[in-house]
């Protein structure tokens, strides 16, 4: 069976932060506000990855009160969660990230920023697709007040085998 979640998220500008997008630091004169690392794009992919197994959201799983996860590394985040999904039978077809960002330019780093979710997924870079947009100075995001990330994703979810196959041929469960 192939499930699909979607993902969203959204953080503003703040001066004196770093800009990470996707695990890589950006050069910038700002960054993004937030609890953890605010890579907004490895959280809309969580939250995807998430979504397709009907698993909640990043905030019930890694709750922004818990001190763990202030300043964490949101790839590993990104690698939690993968790896939830892999325990709960699932393995990732593919995500697809659409970054909306008036500033800065992220042409360049897409390639890194694939490679570095890829590996956290435990997949291949083909599997993982980012995307940037700019807002055409349209609304808040245009006006620079943040960047905000959606993603969609395939999860595969193998029918049960073994033990399991074998009990649902019984009498009691026919
Ligand atoms: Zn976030």
């Amino acid at each position: 069976m192939i499930r699909t979640g979607i993902g969203f998220d959204i953080h503003r500008f703040a001066r004196g932060r770093p800009l990470v997008l996707g695990g890589v630091r950006i050069e910038s004169d700002r960054g993004l506000a937030g609890h953890s690392d605010a890579d907004v794009i490895c959280h809309a992919a969580a939250d995807a990855l998430l979504g397709a197994m009907a698993d909640g959201d990043i905030g019930s799983h890694f709750p922004d009160t818990d001190p763990a996860w202030k300043n964490a590394d949101s790839l590993g985040l990104l690698r939690r969660v993968a790896a939830r999904v892999r325990a709960l039978g699932g393995s990732i077809g593919n995500v697809d990230c659409m970054v909306l960002a008036e500033v800065p330019r992220l042409a360049p780093h897409i390639p890194a920023m694939r490679s570095n979710m890829a590996r956290a997924m435990g997949i291949a870079p083909g599997r993982v697709s980012v995307k940037a947009t700019t807002l055409e100075g349209l609304g808040a995001l245009g006006r620079r007040a943040g960047i905000a990330a959606q993603a969609v994703a395939t999860v595969e979810v193998r029918a049960r085998s073994g033990a399991a196959g074998k009990r649902r041929k019984t009498p009691a469960l026919a």
